[in-house]
């Protein structure tokens, strides 16, 4: 996953957990239909009921499906209107409620279980307000009864669901609540890990950049250059194949700190690797082999292709400009090529690379020279 569609990423899957939070949703709404048909079919109400019913909820289930899929329900403060589908779900429950006469209480159940799933997000807070709405539409649909059909409900039975229906629901309200606090405490856990590990990733991409590259010019160190220049030699002496090594170094290098300072002659140092790293394919390694000098493996590389690159880089530095250090100052360089010959040790190529830098110095600088063969810049 890139850092770039991440967030994206997590908004996708929010919803698709609402999505699926609603359609569990669903199978209750489907458990309470059993429920009145059950009603119906054992003739504490006519059909009229049940399809009152359904014309409640289908409408209200299919709006928040479809508040959910467009994401419109990203406009509120909590997307996942769980106040809203609660009070959705308790609401046709009560209608029905009101038409069941004896069979009333069986419905409380219902309402219990819709309250569970304010335990995905409610605060003991919101339970409570649930709570009291829903004690409020119980006493008020007894009021009705008690008004409208006298002879249907028994006061003192129904006090007593009351209190019943009191108790479990302000049990829920605390242990969700308490619940909620636990999960809210995980997440801001989970969060914190999850920075602390980005942390450590990053920390982890420092040390080993640290372990294998310069500090100074950021190119490779010498370290990493013996590790390839191993599987290298070990790959070409297996499968044949051509692979070279230039070593590089800065010519009167001890003039530019001398006459500007050191750190003219880092930046030196630095221009130059950056220099020498534009002119090589992403499969040649360039490590600072010490000081001024700088050592280049050149994998799949015969001598021929190693003395073009070479002088392409020496070329490249001659040309260079240091504004920041001096307009006059000009920086040269001198090279050693040499091929690694098959089975031989790594370590000769080195010191091939090694006297044809020398003789590079020796015969007046600025130039390339091949291990074994003079080359006329
Ligand atoms: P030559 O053409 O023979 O290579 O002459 P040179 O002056 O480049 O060679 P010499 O080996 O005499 O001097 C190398 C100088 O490089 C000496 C040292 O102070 C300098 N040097 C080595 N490492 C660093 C570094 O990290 N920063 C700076 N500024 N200078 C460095
Ligand atoms: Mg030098
Ligand atoms: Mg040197």
């Amino acid at each position: 996953m890139n850092i770039e569609s991440a967030p994206h990423t997590k908004l996708a899957t929010q919803q698709a957990l609402r999505l699926r939070r609603l359609y569990l949703a669903f199978g209750s709404y489907g458990f309470t239909l059993l429920l009145t048909l059950s009603c119906w079919h054992l003739g504490f109400f006519a059909w009229p009921v049940v399809v009152a019913y359904l014309a409640l909820m289908i409408p209200i289930n299919l709006a928040f499906y479809i508040a959910i899929r467009s994401g419109f329900n990203l406009r509120f403060a909590d997307p996942s209107l769980t106040f809203a589908q609660l009070l959705a779900s308790i609401l046709p429950v009560f209608y029905v409620m009101f038409h069941a006469g004896p069979a009333r209480g069986a419905f409380l159940l219902l309402a219990v279980s819709a309250y569970l799933y304010g335990l995905f997000q409610f605060r003991t807070r919101q339970f409570m307000a649930m709570t009291l709405l829903a004690l409020s539409g119980y006493a008020a649909m007894i009021a009705l009864l008690a008004v409208y059909q006298p002879t249907q409900v028994e006061l003192r039975v129904e006090m007593l669901m009351g209190v019943a229906f009191a108790v479990t629901l302000l049990q829920i309200s605390i242990l969700g609540g308490y619940i909620g606090k636990l999960r809210r405490k995980l997440n801001t856990k989970n969060s914190e890990l999850e920075a602390r590990n980005q942390e450590l990733e990053v920390a982890l991409q420092t040390i080993r950049d640290m372990a294998i590259r310069d500090e100074l010019t950021g190119v490779f160190n010498r370290r990493h250059l013996r590790d390839v220049l191993r599987l290298e030699s070990m790959r070409a002496d297996r499968h044949g194949g051509a692979m070279s090594l230039c070593m590089l170094d800065i010519d009167f290098f001890r003039n530019v700190n001398d006459d500007y300072g050191h750190l003219a002659g880092d930046l030196v140092l630095k221009r130059v690797a950056e220099i020498a790293q534009a002119e090589l394919r992403q499969t040649d390694v360039l490590c600072r082999y010490g000081g001024e000098e700088f050592a280049i493996l050149l994998p799949q590389t015969p001598l021929a292709g190693a003395r073009i690159t070479a002088e392409r880089i020496r070329l490249a530095v001659e040309r260079s400009r240091y504004y920041a250090v001096d307009t006059e100052l000009r920086v040269t360089v001198s090279l050693g090529v040499a091929e690694y010959i098959r089975h031989e040790d790594p370590d000769r190529m080195f010191q091939r690379a090694d006297d044809a830098l020398y003789r590079a110095k020796e015969s007046g600088r600025n130039r390339t020279m091949a291990a074994g063969l003079m080359v006329a810049v």
